[in-house]
């Protein structure tokens, strides 16, 4: 019969330096692959492997991607090769891909490796007759594969590619990045010694601008943007002034390629002489290398390579010989496809413009987020302490209410040190709304919040206690009392409902008529108007590491783990850890639960089980089903699976909210404290007095005015309406569960 086609064949490789998170996109490709019907070989060693076939060139099966989502690196291996640089080499390459009926790649890869792939693509066509002319492959094989069909993803911790706000593995690095910046700052503490600190990043400087904020050091050099003529003073300068306000670290980050304004490169030690000599202290440089690449991938780089993976096979299995190529990319916290080699090009460019000392074009091409961070670095490292309050100073107060979220102490150094270098006074309230209640209010300065970036827990205090509608006068009163002009509320569902309810009532207390804004912090991620909260990421990175830990445990004897995750109703951390931690079954409440479910998941297991499965993973939200509870599902697969499986449960807990915020984590709540006292400074400028929260729609800061709350909720399951994450459902259907595995 001729009208059934073969199955569409897909390679995959890794290809140039390595980078975390590859594994995960390799395994989304081989089972979006298997899901879709296409066959899906891993070329081994990256383009060697394709030049040198045989069994570097093997197909995969649904479990040789297996277990290996917790694993850094590149489990399929990766190499530079010379050989594929020449067309000799490409034309071995495409008889190695033909012998195997592939024409469509992933590649997996920096600038270089997909450049590569473009060139290969090119001459796909004359490669394919030159076989024939030489005998190598018959006419009905060439005329099967007239085309080479690419998709493109970027592996490079630098994060230097255009066209993508993140590269697999720059999340990673920034992990490793800052566990050191964490522990250099405590050894540099308690010496009061200056560290010089050198990150990867030659053309880039993206590492070493988030790290500098995430890990709250004084100063950072970076490519793209040279610190201006007599740098050496400036950087002292702000070194001494924040020794004079208590700080006992100082840090300076170097990118690796960073350069002054004529093009001159800047070393760790002529900056580490610098210091010595004008400060007259011990300076000490740490080169942090390649500590940067390895160890196991950051949550976020988990589940961002799956979604990619996934999105990488769509691409190519409906791309047709006209296609131009297509690089998979996140932009605006969406997956999205962007023409490969425009990318590519605008990548070189930046490195051409740095070369040229083209600083505002090398900016440019880095993106407006880009930019607005180094902003606000320099706004937040040049608050200087000795600031002379002006004649009328604002007083803004800070309050918590909800559950912890790490990260909440993150925004509120930023919000103190924005504050006051705009010339505000900030109060910190202890303790929630009963603290303000109580009158538990302290000015906060510059030196008190010294340290706090990557502090765990809540410094100020929170809890869940908001006021009743009976000590709204005495709110109202304390507000009086203490001068408040202008109020921050930072945390979760219960500050948004204090925050409404005040806004609610400023026709009766007229003390309420204050610009108000609110910050979204928790791990629940339930908060509306903003795609994500502080914490969420922080959660779900201790969520992926106790599931690395669970499954190991379990591998030892057939098990199914049922392991509850918070949220509340919101299924946010049961369905993102379900992608970064492999689940075969997420229970939402968003979905519902029904015994019909649960009938089939559980035939599903056992069959999977006898077919030599030795492990489930089963994430349940915590309140999923009121009736279905994570006991129940237990005793329930127990009974099932007897004989086959045993089942185990992990209720995770408060453990969630604990630890040290994540970098991401302290970014956001950096970046959008720096929005909020921007937005009460315009508020108190203008003599308006709105009442707004704050937050991340599709990557972009925007404020949305309270009165809108109710409209965007559901008071009842206290989420939003509208949650994005949702979409990402058939992603975990399509990675999580075998197709032959259908009992
Ligand atoms: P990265 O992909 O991380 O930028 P490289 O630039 O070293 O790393 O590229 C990795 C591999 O990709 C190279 O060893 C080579 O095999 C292939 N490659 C890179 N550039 C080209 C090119 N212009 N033409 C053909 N192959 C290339």
């Amino acid at each position: 019969m001729n009208n059934k086609s073969p199955p569409k064949s897909i390679g995959v490789l890794t290809s140039g330096g390595d980078a975390q998170g590859m594994n995960a996109a390799v395994r989304a490709v081989v089972r979006t692959a298997l899901h879709q019907g296409a066959a899906v070989y891993a070329i081994y060693e990256g383009y060697q492997g394709m030049v040198d076939g045989g069994d570097r060139i093997r197909e995969q099966s649904w479990d040789d991607v297996g277990s290996i989502l917790h694993r850094g690196g590149t489990i399929i291996g990766t190499a530079r090769c010379a050989a594929f640089r020449e067309r000799a080499g490409r034309l071995r390459a495409a008889h190695n891909l033909l012998l195997n009926g592939i024409d469509r790649l992933v590649i997996i890869g920096g600038d270089g490796s997909l450049t590569g792939a473009d060139t290969f693509r090119r001459e796909w066509p004359g490669l394919v007759a030159e076989l024939v002319h030489n005998g190598e492959i018959d006419e009905p094989t060439a005329r099967q594969h007239p085309a080479l069909m690419i998709a493109g993803l970027v592996g490079s911790i630098d994060n230097d590619m255009v066209g993508t706000d993140m590269t697999i593995g720059a999340d990673s690095a920034l992990h490793r990045i800052i566990e050191a910046i964490d522990a250099i700052a405590s050894t540099a503490a308690s010496h009061q010694r200056s560290f010089v600190v050198e990150v990867m990043g030659r053309h880039c400087g993206y590492l070493a601008l988030m790290s500098a904020i995430a890990g709250g050091t004084d100063y950072v050099l970076i490519p793209e943007n040279p610190p201006p003529e007599g740098w050496e003073d400036q950087m002292c300068g702000r070194l001494r002034s924040g020794r004079a306000a208590g700080r006992r670290d100082s840090i300076v980050v170097v990118a690796e390629g960073a350069q002054d304004r004529a093009g001159k490169p800047i070393s760790c030690d002529y900056v580490r002489q610098v210091l010595e000599e004008r400060l007259g202290e011990d300076a000490r440089v740490t080169i942090l290398g390649h500590v940067q690449r390895g160890g196991t991938p950051s949550s976020f780089d988990r589940w961002m390579s799956t979604l990619l993976g996934y999105a990488a096979v769509d691409e190519v299995l409906s791309a047709t010989p006209e296609s131009e190529p297509q690089m998979i990319a996140i932009r605006y916290n969406r997956v999205r496809c962007v023409p490969l080699m425009q990318s590519v090009e605008q990548t070189r460019a930046v490195a051409r413009m740095i070369a040229e000392q083209n600083y505002a074009g090398a900016m440019e091409l880095r993106g407006g987020s880009f930019t607005e961070m180094f902003d606000v670095f320099k706004a937040m490292a040049e608050a200087s302490p000795s600031v002379t309050a002006p004649v009328h100073p604002r007083r803004l107060a800070i309050v918590h209410a909800g559950g912890l979220a790490p990260g909440m102490n993150s925004a509120v150094r930023a919000a103190v040190r924005f504050g006051r270098d705009r010339g505000h006074v900030l109060l910190g309230v202890r303790g929630g709304f009963e603290g303000l209640l109580a009158g538990r209010i302290e000015e906060l300065t510059w030196g008190d919040v010294e340290g706090w970036t990557g502090l765990g827990g809540c410094e100020l205090g929170t809890n869940r206690q908001i006021p009743t509608v009976e000590q709204l006068y005495a709110v109202a009163r304390a507000i009086e009392t203490h001068r408040i002009d202008g109020l921050l509320i930072i945390g979760g569902w219960m500050a948004y409902r204090a925050a409404h309810q005040l806004y609610s009532e400023r026709d009766r207390y007229a003390a309420f008529k204050i610009p108000l804004i609110c910050l979204p912090a928790t791990i629940d991620n339930n908060l509306p108007g903003s795609e994500l909260s502080i914490g969420a990421d922080t959660a779900l990175n201790a969520i992926a590491d106790a599931l690395d830990r669970i499954k190991q445990s379990a591998m030892a004897a057939n098990r199914c783990f049922v392991v509850e995750t918070m949220g509340r109703y919101c299924g946010y951390l049961a369905l993102m850890s379900g992608l970064a931690g492999g689940a075969e079954r997420v229970y939402l409440h968003e979905e519902g639960v029904t015994l019909k479910d649960l009938q089939a998941d559980v035939e599903q297991m056992a069959a999977a089980f006898r077919s030599g499965r030795r492990l489930n993973l089963t994430i349940r939200n915590e309140r999923a089903n009121p009736q279905y509870t994570t006991d129940f599902m237990c005793a329930l697969f127990e009974e099932e699976g007897r004989g086959l499986f045993d089942v185990r449960r992990a209720v995770l807990g408060h453990f969630q909210q604990g630890g040290n915020p994540s970098p991401y984590d302290r970014i956001l709540a950096t970046r959008l404290a720096a929005h909020c006292i921007n937005f009460l400074s315009a508020q108190l400028e203008s003599g308006s007095a709105e009442g707004a929260f704050i937050g991340l729609v599709e990557g972009k800061v925007t404020f949305f005015p309270l009165s809108r709350m109710s409209e965007m909720v559901d008071w009842t399951y206290r989420r939003p309406k509208e949650q994005w994450w949702l979409e990402l459902r058939s992603v975990v259907r399509a990675v999580a569960k075998s197709p032959d595995a259908d009992g």
